[in-house]
């Protein structure tokens, strides 16, 4: 295998790098090589045009690597990952009797290491940019923004804005200044960006629904909220306001391309067309889906109709190359055979959302998502000279097939390389997760976390003593 220089990559820019090929939107451009400086991508094209037009940069030869997007996780919950594995094998409606509980028991230390430690697995499964949907620990969202800079991950930062609790039907004075000064923090930040979050639309009250969808706008952020994702939403929904989730928010005025709807499982023909008709952007769950939901999203119809949509984790497991092989993996079991789409979006149609379409989704299309000159260079060089990507005939639809976050040799944010063969360059990761072992021990402990079905080994053991019943 073919071995980089890390101390070339890791030097301070202007950097002139050589790989065998870079993925741009079109498909793979061979004999490619880009200029990374001052954060950006200053040059993108043919490597001796650039070797020609930068004659004093050294150029940097990755001979055997691709450079290609860093993906973008649109939907996460970063002060969650202490406790990813209690949700297995749960019911759908896993917030009320796990994540509150459990981010209630967060205190400042916990919830920085906690959102560290996701910002690190995100990283080490290639994501550059992770959107945070807002914590619901009792601590200054700051502490979160803290974790993902000192990480050095790409965050959209969601500032929770639930007001429904105040009985009245007109917004919470508090909770919009708030807002407001949430969306002024960060301005100029170079890995921070504010967005607005609200955890389902009966968590607000309309006013503030309005008003957030507007202060967004304004401010070119988004605001995150959970939509249509479970039966029991849409119940909900429909027994409150006669309409359902998605049909609520468009009532209210509150749909636009400021909206990033996470989930949106269950659409109807009518939604979907609300959904493209407003611009309003999804992030499609494929792994939430499996683990603890109710439906697949149309996202294969989504594609078709135009609908924006990028790709989230929600916190499942921080890998963008499953990631894509899941979106691609669910629409054909939950769609594709039973129509014989045997193409079902032709690979690029997943890898594109897992990065470009995604940057488009948490509002950062302009700036990430894409190598092309002036966007931000956050990237990364996969090792494609293994036996899984070496004889390469679809080099896109390998990635999503058989793609795997071992080959990924270097993840760079923002121009600086953060992480080399999973390990981070400049802060050390292994003592970050020693600390996060022991603190989410603790964590777990103080919170009342509920399950409903027994772990895997006492299920076994149920199992195998002839105690089952339908839930093992
Ligand atoms: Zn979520």
């Amino acid at each position: 295998m073919n071995q980089p220089d890390r101390d070339a990559l890791a030097a301070p820019g202007p950097l002139l790098l050589q790989p065998d090929a870079v993925l741009l939107p079109e498909g793979p451009a061979d004999g490619w090589a880009v200029v990374i400086g001052d954060g950006r991508f200053e040059s993108v094209g043919p490597a001796h045009e650039l070797e020609r037009a930068h004659p004093l940069l050294r150029p940097v030869r990755l001979p055997g690597h691709l450079l290609m997007p860093g993906f973008v996780d649109a939907h996460h919950h970063l002060t969650q990952s202490f406790g990813a594995a209690l949700a297995f094998g749960e019911p759908s409606e896993i917030f009320r009797r796990v994540w509150v509980p459990l981010e209630g028991a967060l205190d400042e230390e916990s919830a920085y290491t906690a959102a560290k430690l996701a910002a690190l697995e995100a990283l080490r499964g290639g994501f550059t940019t992770v959107a945070d949907a807002g914590t619901r620990a009792g601590v200054d969202v700051d502490v979160v923004a803290s974790a993902a800079r000192d990480a050095g991950i790409r965050c959209v930062l969601g500032l929770v804005c639930n007001d429904a609790d105040s009985g009245d039907e007109a917004s919470h004075p508090a909770v919009l200044e708030n807002a407001e000064k949430h969306l002024a923090r960060y301005a100029g930040d170079p890995l921070v960006h504010a967005s607005l979050a609200v955890s389902i639309p009966e968590a607000a009250t309309e006013g503030t629904l309005r008003a957030t969808a507007r202060l967004a706008a304004e401010a070119g952020a988004v605001v995150q909220i959970h939509v249509n994702e479970h039966l029991a939403g849409v119940e909900r929904s429909l027994v409150r306001h006669g309409v359902r989730p998605l049909e609520h928010l468009h009532r209210i005025g509150a749909l636009g391309p400021q909206l990033l709807a996470a989930h949106a499982t269950l659409l109807t023909p009518r939604e979907l067309t609300l959904l493209a008709d407003t611009g309003t952007a999804v992030s499609y769950n494929p792994v939430a889906s499996a683990w603890k939901g109710n439906a697949v999203a149309p996202a294969t119809a989504m594609a078709e109709r135009g609908i924006r949509f990028g790709l989230g984790t929600d916190g499942t497991r921080g890998d963008g190359f499953r990631l894509a092989e899941a979106a691609e993996f669910a629409q054909r079991l939950a769609y594709g055979l039973g129509t014989g789409d045997s193409s079902c979006g032709a690979g690029w149609t997943w890898l594109e959302h897992a990065h470009s379409g995604g940057a488009d989704a948490v509002g950062l299309g302009a700036r990430t998502g894409t190598i092309a000159q002036g966007m931000a260079a956050d990237f990364l060089l996969v090792d494609v000279d293994t036996p899984e990507l070496a004889l390469s005939w679809d080099l896109p639809w390998e990635l999503v097939r058989r793609g795997n976050r071992d080959q990924i040799t270097a993840v760079y944010v923002a121009g600086r390389l953060r992480l080399w063969k999973g390990l981070p360059t400049d802060w050390d990761g292994p003592a970050l997760v020693r600390r996060a072992a022991e603190l989410a021990r603790a964590a777990v402990g103080r919170a009342d976390v509920t399950r409903v079905h027994p772990t895997s080994t006492v299920a076994r053991a149920l199992h195998r003593s002839g105690e089952r019943s339908t839930q093992q």
